[in-house]
C-alpha cells in the first residue's frame, strides 16, 4: 500500500506527520519526493548505504544534418525548443533550453532527419539507506535545476511493493506534486485551520479528485485558527482523519529534529487510530 502525504501550502506539518506514520508501523518504506528541499532526513537520521547520480536525457542537435525544419519546435509540450529561421546562419539555427528539457524524448523520436541524438545531463541524487528498520529514498535536485519531477520519478522507482510505502510529497498542487501523489492508494493532506489554510486545501482536494486518488484531512494546530476547514470538510464530506493542537512541546522537537513518537507518548495511540482508519496494521 502506497499512502502519500501532501499539503497545499508549505509549513503545514507535513513531514511531520509522514515521519510519525512510518514510526509508527512496520515493514516500511520511506520515500521522501520532495526532492528541492528534502528534510525527513534531519528527523529520521538514516545511514545512507547506496547513493546514485540521477540524468534526464536532453536532446544534441548535429546541425550538419538538421534543417531547420521546426518539427522539434511543434512537437515539444514544454517550449524547450526554438527553431529559428535563416539569419543566424545559412539554414536557421536550433536552441536547446535544457532547463525547461523534461526528457521526455519526442524530438528525437519524431526528427524526421534523425539529427537529434540524446546526451545525459546530470540533475540531481538518488540517496538509500536504512532508519531503525525503516528503509529510506530521498532525491536531492542540483542547485539551479527547475525539473524536479524526473527526479521524484527516479526516487519512486525504489518503490518496494512488499512493504507499506509513506511517501512525503512537495507542498503545493503543480506538477512535482501530482508525479509524487499519483499512484498513491490514498493521499493525508495536513492542512490548518485559516482561510490561506483553506484555500491551498481546496486546491488540493480538486487535484486528487482529478487524478483519482482517495483522500482525507489532518488538521494541525487545529486550536489556533477557525472552524473554515472542518466546515468544508463537513460540507464536502472529506474524513477529518487526525486532529493536532498548537504544542509548544512538538514545535521545539521538531526544532531539534526529533520525531512526536517515542517523545511524547500520548501520540503514540493516536496515530495507532490513525492507522487503523487507514487500514494498516501497527
Ligand atoms: S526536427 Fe530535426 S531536422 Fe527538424 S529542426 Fe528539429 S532537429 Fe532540425
Ligand atoms: S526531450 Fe521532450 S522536453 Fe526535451 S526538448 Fe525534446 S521534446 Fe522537449
Amino acid at each position: 500500500m502506497i499512502i502519500s502525504i501532501a499539503s497545499g501550502k508549505g509549513g503545514t506539518g507535513k513531514t511531520t506527520i509522514a515521519v510519525n506514520l512510518a514510526l509508527s508501523l512496520e515493514n516500511v518504506q520511506f520515500l521522501d519526493c520532495d526532492v528541492e528541499e528534502p528534510n525527513a532526513h534531519l528527523f529520521l537520521k538514516p545511514v545512507i548505504s547506496e547513493r546514485m547520480s540521477a540524468y534526464i536525457p536532453i536532446p544534441e542537435v548535429a546541425e550538419e544534418t538538421c534543417d531547420c525544419c521546426g518539427r522539434c519546435q511543434e512537437v515539444c509540450a514544454f517550449n524547450s525548443i526554438a527553431v529559428l529561421p535563416g539569419e543566424i546562419r545559412e539554414h536557421g539555427s536550433v536552441l536547446i533550453f535544457s532547463h525547461l528539457c523534461h526528457g521526455c524524448g519526442a524530438c528525437s523520436l519524431l526528427c524526421p532527419l534523425d539529427a537529434i541524438r540524446e546526451v545525459n545531463k546530470e540533475i540531481g541524487i538518488v540517496e538509500k539507506g536504512f532508519s531503525n528498520g525503516i528503509q529510506f529514498v530521498h532525491g536531492k535536485l542540483n542547485i539551479g535545476e527547475a525539473m524536479s519531477p524526473p527526479l521524484i520519478r527516479q526516487v519512486k522507482k525504489h518503490v518496494d511493493p512488499t512493504k507499506t510505502v509513506i511517501i512525503d510529497a512537495p507542498p503545493g498542487t503543480t506538477c512535482p506534486v501530482i508525479e509524487s501523489v499519483k499512484g498513491s492508494d490514498y493521499c493525508i493532506l495536513v492542512t490548518e485551520p485559516t482561510p490561506f489554510g483553506l484555500n491551498d486545501l481546496v486546491l488540493a482536494v480538486e487535484m486528487l479528485k482529478t487524478i483519482g486518488v482517495p483522500f482525507g484531512i489532518i488538521l494541525n494546530r487545529y486550536d489556533i485558527g477557525d472552524d473554515c476547514v472542518d466546515v468544508y470538510a463537513r460540507e464536502n464530506r472529506i474524513p477529518v482523519l487526525m486532529k493536532i493542537p498548537f504544542d509548544r512541546e512538538i514545535a521545539s522537537l521538531y526544532s531539534k529534529g526529533l520525531p512526536i513518537i517515542g517523545y511524547k507518548s500520548e501520540y503514540d495511540s493516536e496515530f495507532k487510530k490513525l492507522l487503523i482508519k487507514l487500514n494498516l496494521n501497527p
